[in-house]
C-alpha cells in the first residue's frame, strides 16, 4: 500500500534577510538631531564629506542654520576576496 509518510514537512520557503529595512531605519534615526544654535531638534541635511576605504563619512547639517550637528561613518561592506595562490 502506498501512503504518504507521516512527519514529512514541506519547506515553508526561504527567509531572506531584509537589509533594506535596516538601512531605512538607519536613515530615519539621523533625520532629526539637536542643534546647539537653534536649541531644538531640527531636520538635518546629510552631506558626504569623505570617501574612505573603510566607509563613507557623512556630516549632518542643520537645515536652518547649517551648523554641523553630527557626523557618521557609514561602513561600506565590501566583499573582499583574498586570493592566495600559494
Ligand atoms: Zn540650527
Amino acid at each position: 500500500m502506498d501512503r504518504p509518510r507521516p512527519g514529512s514537512h514541506p519547506y515553508m520557503g526561504r527567509q531572506e534577510p531584509r537589509e533594506e529595512e535596516h538601512r531605512q531605519f538607519d536613515e530615519l534615526e539621523a533625520s532629526s538631531l539637536f542643534c546647539p544654535k537653534c536649541k531644538t531638534a531640527v531636520p538635518v541635511r546629510k552631506r558626504l564629506l569623505l570617501v574612505l576605504p573603510e566607509g563613507e563619512r557623512y556630516e549632518y547639517l542643520c537645515a536652518y542654520c547649517s551648523t554641523s550637528v553630527g557626523r557618521k561613518v557609514k561602513e561600506v561592506k565590501q566583499k573582499i576576496h583574498l586570493i592566495h595562490t600559494r
